[in-house]
């Protein structure tokens, strides 16, 4: 919905990574991307939270990603690659997950180009620290534990985390930025810090309960509502957003479509609200 014909005009490509080969427990995610945006046509262009519309903003839609299913490296490869050209082309890109595994390769092209001023912000139910996954070290449950290990610990903030081993309970607490549970509050508490920096948002869908967005892989009941998030987007109005995906949408766990119709809205009001005017402050 609304995106611009052509790749050269826009200043955000949206692309789709349709992956989920380490899913832990259902997989499905691949599938997200595509209803995201065929569930996107039952919104509007205008934001009224934000007072603003997708018709003056300036993103374009370029597909999903044709991944290798089963070769998670060959397929991180890949997204990392079409990272590097947005990146390159000074656009800023909005990822379709998938699963989360694929933020650790457009991170890692993010942090290429803006170093240690980048800062990564994760909205999750589960932490994602773990030091691997059944000997995977490219896992959806270990992609945060991944960036950290070049981004910097303490340039790393994770929102409304209710889910994870003892473990990763302790290395949240005493190497990220780790604010479990709910999301508002701290949000607020950390804009001052994060002024003025280049900032990566990262959104796993099963952040919100359950009772939202059913349609996920490893749905954690609890969490936040949906105007949490939409307000939390909201408030990061105008900082200085230079990516962004939405991940674990897993649609054929949704017979309902509230899931990508969620996601379809959250990705609006992200452009909305950090991407309206995306050359002004890179
Ligand atoms: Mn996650
Ligand atoms: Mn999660």
């Amino acid at each position: 919905m609304g995106s611009k014909s052509n790749y050269e005009n826009a200043s955000v490509i949206i692309v789709g990574a349709p992956m989920d080969f380490t899913t832990s427990f259902r997989p499905g995610a691949r599938f997200g991307p595509q209803k995201i945006r065929e569930t996107s046509y039952g919104l509007e262009e205008y934001s009224p939270y934000l007072d603003r519309d997708l018709s003056d903003a300036s993103f374009y839609d370029a597909g999903d990603l044709e991944l290798v299913f089963g070769d998670v490296q060959r397929s991180l490869e890949i997204i990392e690659n079409a990272a590097a050209e947005i990146f390159s082309d000074e656009k800023k890109p909005l990822f379709l997950g998938g699963e989360h595994t694929i933020t650790y390769p457009v991170l890692k092209q993010a942090y290429k180009k803006y170093k240690d001023a980048l800062v990564l912000l994760h909205f999750d139910a589960h932490a994602d620290l773990r030091a691997d996954y059944l000997g995977q070290i490219n896992s959806h449950a270990s992609v945060i534990r991944r960036c950290g290990e070049f981004l910097g610990w303490r340039n790393i903030y994770q929102f409304g985390i209710r889910s994870g081993t003892k473990d990763e309970f302790e290395w949240g607490k005493t190497h990220t930025n780790f604010y479990p549970f709910e999301i508002i509050p701290s949000i607020a508490k950390v804009l001052p810090e994060i002024v003025g920096r280049p900032v990566y948002i990262t959104i796993d869908i099963d952040v919100l309960d359950p009772a939202y967005a059913c349609g996920t892989g490893t749905p954690e009941p609890g969490g936040c509502s949906p105007d949490d998030l939409i307000k939390a987007l909201g408030m990061l109005k105008d900082f200085n957003v230079v990516g962004m995906d939405v991940v674990e949408v897993s649609p054929i766990h949704d017979s309902s479509d509230r899931t990508p119709i969620l996601a379809a809205k959250i990705v609006r009001e992200g452009i909305l609200s950090f991407f309206q005017y995306p050359t002004s402050n890179i």
